[in-house]
This record gives structure tokens, sequence and C-alpha cells, in this order.
């Protein structure tokens, strides 16, 4: 029996770092690697991946290496987060920033980021209000894998309560309306 191809995103999908760190211009390695699949971009947007991606996806998509494209930013060696902790004062906005969930924490108490699962996307910095997350090369690298399924994870959840909230926001509507029509009627 022969085993199925992986479709075309699939494959440049799986040779893309998976930080998910938004620095080619999309919202994650996903929607990157299908506008190369749709050829309406360049092969030489990823900062993480550097020459080493820019290679594979030359490969793949039988295209002509290019060197990096520092629009997008500077080659960064692997890197994680570090937050300094007794300066941390739990807002939880790193944590909802951090797209692929490897920051724990409730609001008010400190956070911590789990480093094994940290890309070193550094989307947790600016929204930080006290400064108090630094990033450090490492030698330990995430799991790319795990990386792409936690991202997975956290937009499905996003969209869930994305829904949640238009549907509360409707029921608002319509329960608001209801109200005035009534108070209308019993003026009438
Ligand atoms: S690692 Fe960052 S720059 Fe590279 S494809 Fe993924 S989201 Fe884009
Ligand atoms: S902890 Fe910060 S740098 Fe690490 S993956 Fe999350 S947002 Fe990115
Ligand atoms: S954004 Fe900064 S202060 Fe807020 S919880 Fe994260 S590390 Fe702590």
């Amino acid at each position: 029996m022969n085993t199925p191809k992986t479709n075309l995103p699939e494959q440049i999908n799986a040779l893309l770092p998976q930080t998910q760190c938004t620095r080619c211009g999309y919202q994650g390695c996903e929607p990157y690697a299908n506008a190369l699949a749709n050829n309406e971009v360049g092969i030489n947007q990823c900062p993480p991946g550097g020459n080493t991606t820019i290679q594979a996806l030359a490969t793949l998509l039988n295209k002509e290496i290019k060197p990096l494209n520092t629009k997008f930013g500077e080659y960064q060696p692997p890197s994680v987060a570090i937050i300094i902790e007794q300066e941390c004062i739990g807002c939880t906005k790193c944590l909802i920033a951090c797209p692929v969930d490897a920051i724990i924490g409730v609001s008010k108490m400190m956070h911590t980021v789990i480093t094994e699962e940290c890309t070193g996307c550094e989307l947790c910095l600016p929204p930080c209000p006290v400064d108090c997350i630094v990033i450090e090369t490492t030698e330990k690298k995430y799991n790319p894998i795990l990386a792409r399924q936690r991202h997975q994870e956290k937009q499905q959840r996003l969209m869930v309560l994305q829904q949640e909230q238009r549907e509360r926001t409707h029921k608002k509507k319509v329960a608001l309306m209801a109200m005035m029509k009534a108070k209308k009627s019993h003026f009438v």
C-alpha cells in the first residue's frame, strides 16, 4: 500500500522552525507555509530558520537560494525567555501573548517560563509592563513538533473563547432590544 504524500503546505511547514514568532509577517509558521505554497512570498523571510531553512525551502520548492531578507529580522541563535521572578507583578500579559503556552502562572502571582517549551519567539517581551523578561541564548532546543501542536491548541482555544464572547454579546443585544421594546409598548 502506498503511503499518501503530504501536501505541499504541510511539507513546507515541516521545514519551518515553529517558533510562531510572526517575524515573517504571518501569524505563525503555518500561514507562511501556505503563502509559500501559493508562491506569494519569498523563501528568505524566516529569521529564526536562517540559512538552513532557506536552503531546505529552496530544495523543496526548486528555487534559487537567497540570503535572509533582514527586513524581517536578523538570524538569532536558539534562545529562551527568562522571567526575573522577583520583579514580576503577575499581570498575566506574557501568558496571553505566548503562542505556545510556555508560561505558567496565575493573576497577581509570579509567572515562570517552562524553558523546554519556550521557542524564544520574544512575543512576551513587549506586553510586559515592568520589563522583567530577558532573552538568553541556549544550547537546549525546544521540540518543534510540540511547539506546533501547542500553538494549534492555543489557536483553537482562542477561537472557542471568541465564539463564546460573540454569543454573549449577541444575547445581551437581544435582551437589551427586548427590554427597549417592552418599555416602548408600556408608554404607548
Ligand atoms: S519561525 Fe517565525 S518567521 Fe519563521 S515561519 Fe515561523 S512564524 Fe514565520
Ligand atoms: S515564553 Fe516568551 S519567548 Fe518563550 S515561547 Fe512564550 S512568548 Fe515566546
Ligand atoms: S508580563 Fe511581566 S509582569 Fe506580567 S506576568 Fe508576565 S512577566 Fe510578570
